[in-house]
């Protein structure tokens, strides 16, 4: 499909393509497909008091009846699935089966959360009194804003908005300035769901497109009682520092650098493909890619012998045409990125395969990148540095502990794995002493999480937890409550106060 069809199938008409000053160009070959309007500071305060409106109505919305409508946006995202995945491949170059994947994350999400609207449990809690109950509850927090990169242009919302929406919360959505067109997109699916509702608040769902000053309009308000972002580190202190300032709730989602340990028992069969998957997947722009490999000495050689050969062979191309497994970096500023970094990586001593521009006869004005290995003599500064696009750092060891140690010295603290068939590594990786990281696997590589776990990283990474498990506090108030059902008045810890 032409990127005009992809669009139009999308639900956009010619006008909403062509109306205001943010240009907008697909990374498949560098070519702008829209040119739209972007919010100020007016229209975006305006949508902070309809959300804060919205609040009123939504808080005592019984919360299974809020879980109706993100019910019903799953099934909008089903019927929608193909045109919006494909609208993923066109506005950020990730390979088709990789923008389907995203959708699928983002129905998936809703079903949890559909599920999760029924319960938003809290504890009964011993009282020390007689004839006293103690309860934990929990409450809407307000309106949350959303902030997204531009490397999973859906799916995190959808983590966010599912759980925030059943939780009693209106959202606005600030999508990443490279991506705005998939935010418009699942805004019309939305306005579907929410028709379908009935009587929902307006102002519930909103979009607002524009650059980083935008986000931080969220990011001030004392009213955007919740701000969920996701995006570099850089972005992150901006926005930490900002909430922190007003005391505002922050769910930060930052960068990662991760790495996978693979060690003598491993199968190096398994281990091959979870490396080639996670390291050159979307062209190595997830937060959870693949970047430093930490090889056994006695496997070293024939594992990177046998890497050389699957990067020799990759399918690099058109994300939208079959049998491509390598798309394009997002622009020419991410080919600058991963060209520096390589030339560190020879100043540091390293040795690099592959790498380089790709099909630029085809598509001169695209970033396309032969996906690189860099076989380092040690953890320079360079491999501690997420750089967005797929540099593949090989170091050796011979001890599993200096081996978690380096897997543990970087900045970020993401994703990590162990490919290893000895269950005395596994589960030292596993344990207090192994990797630091929020996400740790075993035989599996470090992407492609599902959405049954909460997603999230620690250091650099933000801290913040999203997606399942009990995430779903992250977007409510605790309250603790003390009931006296009895009699008399007494005090806590036996203090006497008679008058
Ligand atoms: P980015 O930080 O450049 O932008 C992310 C978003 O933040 C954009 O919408 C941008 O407009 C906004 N923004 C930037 N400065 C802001 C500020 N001061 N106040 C408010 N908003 C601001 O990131 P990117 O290049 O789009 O995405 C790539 C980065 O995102 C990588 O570092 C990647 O690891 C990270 N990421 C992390 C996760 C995760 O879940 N941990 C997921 C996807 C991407």
């Amino acid at each position: 499909m032409s990127a005009p069809e992809i669009l139009a199938a999308a639900g956009f008409t010619p006008d909403e393509l062509d109306n205001g000053p943010l240009v907008v160009r697909t990374p498949v070959d560098g070519s702008r497909i829209a040119s739209i309007a972007t919010h100020g500071a007016d229209d975006t305060r305006a949508m902070i008091d309809a959300g804060v409106a919205a609040f009123d109505t939504w808080r005592a919305t019984p919360a299974p009846r809020r879980g109706e409508l993100v019910r019903l946006l799953g099934e909008e995202l089903r019927a929608a699935k193909e045109p919006l995945g494909e609208l993923v491949s066109l506005e950020c170059g990730k390979i088709l089966q990789e923008g389907l994947g995203e959708v699928q994350e983002m129905i998936d999400i809703c079903d949890l959360a559909v599920g999760i609207s029924r319960q938003l449990f809290g504890l009964t809690i011993a009282s020390e009194r007689p004839g006293h109950a103690m309860r934990e509850t929990w409450h809407p927090m307000g309106v949350c804003g959303i902030i997204t990169a531009f490397n999973f242009p859906v799916a995190p919302w959808c983590w966010n908005a599912a759980l925030a929406l059943v939780a009693g919360d209106p959202v606005i959505w600030k999508p990443s300035e490279k991506t705005p067109l998939t935010a418009l997109a699942v805004q019309k699916i939305c306005d579907k769901a929410l028709a379908r509702f009935g009587d929902a608040p307006a102002g519930l769902i909103q979009t607002v497109i524009g650059d980083h000053t935008v986000g931080q309009e969220l990011t001030a308000s004392r009213d955007v009682a919740i701000v969920s972002a996701t995006g570099s580190t850089r972005m992150g202190h901006a926005v930490g520092t900002a909430m922190a300032a007003r005391f505002g709730r922050c769910i930060l989602e930052l960068g990662g650098n991760n790495a996978m340990i693979v060690s003598p028992s491993a199968d190096l069969e398994m281990a091959l493909r979870a490396i080639v998957f996670s390291a050159v997947g979307t062209a190595g722009q997830r937060c959870t890619s693949l970047r430093r490999l930490i090889v056994h000495a006695d496997i070293y050689d024939s594992l990177v012998e046998r890497l050389k050969k699957a990067y020799s062979g990759l399918p690099i191309g058109d994300p939208l045409a079959d049998g491509v497994l390598v798309g394009p970096l997002i622009d020419m500023q991410a080919f600058d990125a991963m060209e520096a970094a390589l030339e560190q990586v020879r100043a540091d001593g390293g040795k690099v395969f592959g790498g380089g521009a790709a099909l630029r006869n085809t598509f001169p004005d695209a970033a396309y990148v032969h996906p690189a290995i860099a076989e380092m003599p040690g953890q320079t500064d360079i491999v501690r540095t997420e750089t967005f696009a797929p540099i593949l750092y090989v170091m050796k060891y011979t001890d599993l502990d200096a081996a978690i140690a380096l897997q543990n010295d970087v900045p970020q603290g993401l994703s990590s794995c162990i490919f290893s068939t000895d269950v005395r590594e596994t589960e030292t990786f596993l344990s207090a002493v192994g990797s630091d990281c929020g996400i740790a696997n075993v035989n599996i590589g470090p992407s492609g999480a599902e959405i049954g776990g909460a997603f999230g990283g620690e250091k650099d990474t933000g801290g913040g937890r999203e997606s399942g498990s009990d995430a779903w506090r992250g977007y409510m108030r605790r309250q603790t409550n003390t009931i006296n059902y009895s009699r008399d008045l007494p005090l806590a810890q036996g203090i006497k106060f008679d008058i």
